[in-house]
Formats: structure tokens, C-alpha cells, sequence
């Protein structure tokens, strides 16, 4: 191996390089410890350790926009340094790493299927550092590198499948314009790992400005330690919101981004039809961010209470109650920063007027999600103008979709295909609907509508096929990719990953992709089982 870390991290620190286009200054480019990052908090909030090598591992995806943002010449993967790349981001080490340059594993708590499950943390996850890009810093994770003080039972490993669902999802949700972890990589290790049966081990390298989640804040309240607790607020408000600052309260501030954030992404998630699968409060970002992707999915007929992890045998987390569960969440994160809030009140009637304030701060849940989703809505109908009454249109399309369990993607797709003024373009999207004449009667409904809106149906539809996407990462599309890079076949990793870099685009070479899934979709099952 042909690149030292040690030496690179301390050559870095005198030069941030302009591109990496080699191993040596990519590890250099991933500092670990700069003041102001996660890292320097302490070991009160993580434990510093190496990964667990693999023996052989090799590249299965990899994101050359990922690459890119992380100022990676995204050639080093594929070209002379591959093995070395690809041992890089299995977390092997190369040399002997300094003290100071190992990765960590931090440590959170949380509330899983609404039962306090106490301490959890980094079980299969180890931060290697992070890099500094045009003044924004992101932080490079690797998941599923080995065990970690806070695995528990678990084997600290993350399987091939799920690995290409994560890498894969990631990447999709950012080019559908949604808040999420990036994927830098999948590197494939021929380690046995058992799971119902058994499988193969990866690792996904994700990137983000923050992993810090809600169950980082339940961790130091739970364990009442409120100078941490301080710490950790302190933290995520300079590096994220330092306008905070300014609030009379910081940490209702702080409490507000996160109420507005999570609402905003609540509202992408129902408007994509995307199921998170399992939103404990371990799996919701403090910065509003698509994070941990498990059992997750993508509808394919629409079904409001829909449920995609099979784990979650109560319907938990089904699409309809998303909104409402991380309404739930948000509460958790509230009760856990309840110590920080008040310091500037009088001691007198304190802890009354904190409750008072944090409940204000989490109704604006409700003040947000609602007219966040009815803009969603409007723009997924194409409708430029604000009228009384088309939360009522979209619901009673959701109704129909519903009944007829439509394809979600599709319906909204063809939608666009629909004219104002007669009803030669409605086949694509009535033909998904049984119920022929309810499907009539919506559009008589929404062609009233379309008659006081401004634009013609050129404009219109251009404009719903910008929010509107034709490709999403259905599950028997993963599926496939799995199957292959179960052969040692990575291609359909990188082509269906070039399919979900641009959702929005008609893609005709790639219309196979947009189609509705075959009938052995309907047989496929994904549980926490990862
Ligand atoms: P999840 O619901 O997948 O986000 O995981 C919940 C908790 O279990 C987290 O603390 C994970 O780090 C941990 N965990 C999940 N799978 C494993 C594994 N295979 N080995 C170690 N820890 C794990
Ligand atoms: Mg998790």
C-alpha cells in the first residue's frame, strides 16, 4: 500500500488540497478531531477505535457526485489505487494509525417502536472524519465495518443487500431533491455474515454534514448529564444554526429547526411516496435529513396505511402515520433538551413557562406539515395558483389511488398528460385506476380546477414533470441489482444508479425502469434484518 494516513493527515493540515487524485490526499482530505467537529466533543460522546479489516475487498457502487463534493477525483476508485480505494473504505488499516487519527463510534439512546430501549450508539458505524469542501465540512462514516462498544448482540456487519439498498436510496432521495445522508460507496468483502440465511458482508461509506440524531439529545437527558447535553447542543447550534444565537431561548431555537426541518421532510417523504421503514428516535436526523436506510420503500400501488417493514407487525410506521410519528419523535427531543430551556427566566414559575414554550414550539409541527404538504400537493397537481379546497382535490385523488391501489409514481407522472380542456390525454393515468368512472369523476373535478389556473398544458406539465418523478428506487429495481451483485455482476449497481441520478428525465432508453414492478414484486419482504 503505497499511502501513509498518519503522514497525509499532518500534511493536510498545513494545505487543504484543491482535488485529491490520489489515496495519499484522499485519506489526508479526512481530518479527524478539527475543533468545532463531532469529534473533538470527547469521549463522553464517542470511543475511538479502528475498523475490523476484511481480507480482499473490492468496489461494488460508487458515486461520482459524491466523489466529487468531497473534492475526490472519483477515477481513484476505478483506476491504478482501486485496491487501495477499496481497502480505504472497508476501514482496513494501512499503516499504524496515531491515537489521534483513529475513526470513532459515538454513543446515543432512543425510543424504538415507542419503547424506550435505552442506551444504542454507533453499533456498525465508525466515522473516519471529515472533510472541508468550499467552506461546508462533511463528515465520512463507515457502516458496517466491524463492532463497536455499542454493537450489543450484534455482529457490527451490514450485509451486501442492504448495503446496495442504502448506497443506492441515498443517492436517489438526493436527486429527487430530498434531505438526506450521501453514499460515497459500497466496497463487497466475502465474509460470511449471517442474518435468516447467510449472506455477504459491505460496507457503505456514507457522507453528511451531521449524524448527530434526536436519540444523541435522549442519550445525556436520560442519563442526566446536562452540561453534555449542553455540549452537544452547543455543538450542533454553531456548526448549523449559529443564527440560534440570537433567539432569546437558543434551545427552543434549536428545537424549532429541528420542528421545521423534520416537517419539511415529512412533507417530501409522503410526496414521493417513501416509507422510512423504522423512525425511532435513533433514526431521525437533528439536522431534518433522510437517515439509516433499513426496510425503507418506495409504493408502487398506493396504500395509505401501507407498512414496509415487515418487522413492524403493528403498523407503526406505516406511510399515513409518518407525519405523526415524527411529531411523536419531535416531542422525545423536546423532553430531552427540557434542562437546557428557561435559562434566562426567573427562577419563579420556570418550569411551567419552559413546558408552555417547548409545547408552542412543537404546535408549529402542525403550523408547518400542513401547509408544507398542501404545496406539495399543488405542485404535484400542477397548480400554480392557491385555491380554497385543493387539499380536498388532492385527497380525494389519494382516495381513488387508494381504493384502486394505483401506482403512486405513475399516476402522478401521467397525470401531466391530462389536458384542461378535453380528455384525449387522460388514458396513461385512468388506465391505472379499476374504477374507471371514479377516476372520471376526480378529473371532471380537477380540470374545474385547471381552468382557473394560468398556464396551458405545455407549461403545466413541464412543470409537474420537475416534481413528478418517473424513476424511483422500487423495490424489485434494487432487488435485481442485488441479484446480479450477488453473481459478482456490479453493472446494474451503476446503471440503475445512473437511471436515479436524473428521476425527472424522460429516459427512453431506460422506460423498462419506469414500468409498474412484475407480479413477483408483490413477494418481496424487507424487514430490520439489515
Ligand atoms: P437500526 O434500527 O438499524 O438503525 O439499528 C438500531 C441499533 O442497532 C443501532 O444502535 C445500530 O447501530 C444497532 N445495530 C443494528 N444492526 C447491527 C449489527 N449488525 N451490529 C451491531 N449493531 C447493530
Ligand atoms: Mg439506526
Amino acid at each position: 500500500m503505497s499511502f501513509s494516513p498518519s503522514n497525509a493527515v499532518r500534511a493536510a493540515r498545513d494545505e487543504t488540497p484543491a482535488g485529491a487524485r490520489s489515496m495519499n490526499e484522499i485519506a489526508s482530505a479526512i481530518r479527524i478531531g478539527q475543533p468545532g467537529s463531532f469529534a473533538a466533543l470527547g469521549t463522553a460522546f464517542l470511543t475511538r477505535l479502528p475498523a475490523a479489516p476484511v481480507e480482499d475487498p473490492y468496489l461494488v457502487g460508487l458515486s461520482r457526485e459524491t466523489a466529487e463534493s468531497l473534492g475526490f477525483d472519483s477515477d481513484v476508485a476505478t483506476g491504478a489505487e482501486k485496491h487501495a480505494f477499496a481497502a480505504y473504505f472497508a476501514g482496513n488499516p494501512t499503516r499504524d494509525w496515531p491515537a489521534d487519527s483513529l475513526s470513532y463510534a459515538a454513543v446515543y439512546s432512543g425510543h424504538q417502536f415507542g419503547v424506550w430501549a435505552g442506551q444504542l450508539g454507533d453499533g456498525r458505524a465508525l466515522t473516519l472524519g471529515e472533510v472541508e469542501r468550499d467552506g461546508e465540512r462533511l463528515e465520512v462514516q463507515l457502516k458496517g465495518a466491524g463492532r463497536t462498544p455499542y454493537s450489543r448482540m450484534g455482529d457490527g456487519r451490514a450485509v451486501l443487500r442492504s448495503s446496495i439498498r442504502e448506497f443506492l436510496c441515498s443517492e436517489a432521495m438526493h436527486h429527487l431533491g430530498i434531505p438526506t445522508t450521501r453514499a460515497l460507496a459500497v466496497i463487497g468483502a466475502d465474509l460470511p455474515v449471517r442474518r435468516e440465511t447467510i449472506e455477504t458482508a459491505a460496507i457503505v461509506t456514507r457522507v453528511a454534514p451531521s449524524f448527530v440524531r434526536f436519540g444523541h439529545f435522549e442519550h445525556f437527558y436520560s442519563n442526566d448529564r446536562v452540561e453534555d447535553l449542553r455540549k452537544l447542543a452547543d455543538h450542533v447550534i454553531d456548526r448549523f444554526y449559529p443564527h440560534c444565537r440570537n433567539a432569546e431561548d437558543p434551545y427552543l431555537a434549536l428545537l424549532d429547526e429541528a420542528v421545521r426541518t423534520t416537517a419539511d421532510l415529512m412533507a417530501q417523504w409522503q410526496g414521493v411516496g417513501f416509507c422510512h421503514g423504522v423512525m425511532n428516535t435513533d433514526n431521525m436526523s437533528i439536522l431534518g435529513l433522510t437517515i439509516d436506510y433499513g426496510p425503507f420503500g418506495f409504493m408502487d400501488a398506493f396504500n395509505a396505511h401501507h407498512v414496509c417493514n415487515h418487522s413492524d407487525t403493528q403498523g407503526r410506521y406505516s406511510y399515513g402515520r409518518q407525519p405523526q410519528v415524527a411529531y411523536w419523535n419531535l416531542f422525545c427531543l423536546a423532553q430531552a433538551l427540557v434542562p437546557l430551556f428557561g435559562a434566562n427566566l426567573p427562577e419563579e414559575g420556570r418550569a411551567e413557562r419552559v413546558v408552555e414554550e417547548a409545547q408552542k414550539v412543537l404546535e408549529g409541527y402542525k403550523e408547518r406539515f400542513g401547509p408544507a404538504l398542501v404545496a406539495t400537493m399543488r405542485a404535484k397537481l400542477g397548480l400554480a395558483t392557491e385555491l380554497e379546497g385543493d387539499d380536498k382535490l388532492a385527497n380525494g385523488l389519494f382516495e381513488i389511488m387508494h381504493a384502486n391501489r394505483a401506482d403512486f409514481t405513475l399516476t402522478f407522472r401521467n397525470l401531466s398528460k391530462l389536458s384542461k380542456s378535453h380528455a384525449s390525454g387522460d388514458a396513461p393515468v385512468r388506465d391505472l385506476f379499476l374504477d374507471r368512472a371514479a377516476f372520471d369523476a376526480w378529473a371532471a373535478l380537477y380540470r374545474e380546477r385547471l381552468a382557473h389556473e394560468p398556464r396551458d398544458d405545455a407549461a403545466r406539465a413541464a412543470a409537474m414533470n420537475r416534481v413528478n418523478p418517473k424513476y424511483v428506487l422500487r423495490n424489485h429495481l434494487a432487488e435485481q441489482a442485488i441479484r446480479r451483485a450477488n453473481e459478482k455482476d456490479f453493472s446494474e449497481v451503476a446503471r440503475l444508479l445512473d437511471v436515479l441520478r436524473r428521476p425527472f428525465d424522460e429516459q427512453p432508453e431506460n422506460e423498462a425502469y419506469a414500468g409498474l414492478p412484475p407480479d413477483w414484486a408483490g413477494a418481496l419482504e424487507v424487514s430490520c434484518s439489515s
